[in-house]
């Protein structure tokens, strides 16, 4: 299919998912979700939530089974990043009908974690949310809703840590910024 934008060519072509996920990272490169540019061309990827899923599981090497590909739709088929705990997204996947045990839920979120597709935020010690957006950033934690969102990371300034002890690095450092509503009067 051909159209024109902006006086231009643009041709759009629905590409198999194995072919979208060597798009993928561009994609993500560009911030651009679902819309890749190649020399003249502008490419748009039209793909379902498993599409999507399957996508985003085959980018990382992970085997695509059944029930893998249907919590990556749930993750990622909007093409949107998410933060989820195992009992959450459990939750959504038993809405969609899927029989999923939330113990099978926990070990793959796991699972993409360590293939490096999730990232695991700790806001306190008994709970883990897993966010699909593996760069470094800083969150909110809303207090009274037990929910995570993005905090804007660019206006965020650490300006010194302490050292690490002897024989120790530093791994990694989290931001969280609890917050708690205002009341409104
Ligand atoms: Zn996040």
């Amino acid at each position: 299919m051909q159209g024109s934008h902006h006086g231009g060519r643009v041709h759009y072509v629905a590409f198999p998912p194995r072919v979208a996920g060597l798009y993928r990272l561009r994609i993500e490169q560009l911030c651009l979700s679902d819309l890749y540019i190649t020399g003249n061309h502008m490419v748009r990827i039209m793909q379902t939530a498993q599409e999507r899923g399957s996508t985003w599981l085959a980018g990382a090497g992970v085997r695509p089974t059944k029930q893998r590909v249907a919590l990556a739709a749930l993750l990622v088929g909007d093409g949107k990043d998410r933060h989820v705990t195992a009992e959450s997204l459990f939750a959504s996947a038993r809405a969609e009908g899927d029989t999923v045990s939330l113990a099978t839920v926990y070990n793959t979120l796991r699972a993409f974690c360590d293939a490096g597709l999730m990232q695991e935020v700790t806001v306190d010690g008994a709970k883990s949310y897993f966010d699909t957006n593996t760069h470094d950033h800083p969150h909110f934690f809303w207090e009274d809703e037990d929910r995570l969102t993005d905090a804007p990371s660019d206006q965020l300034v650490i300006s010194k840590l302490p050292e690490a002890p002897d024989g120790a690095e530093i791994a990694s450092v989290d931001v969280v910024i609890r917050l708690r509503r205002t009341t409104s009067d």
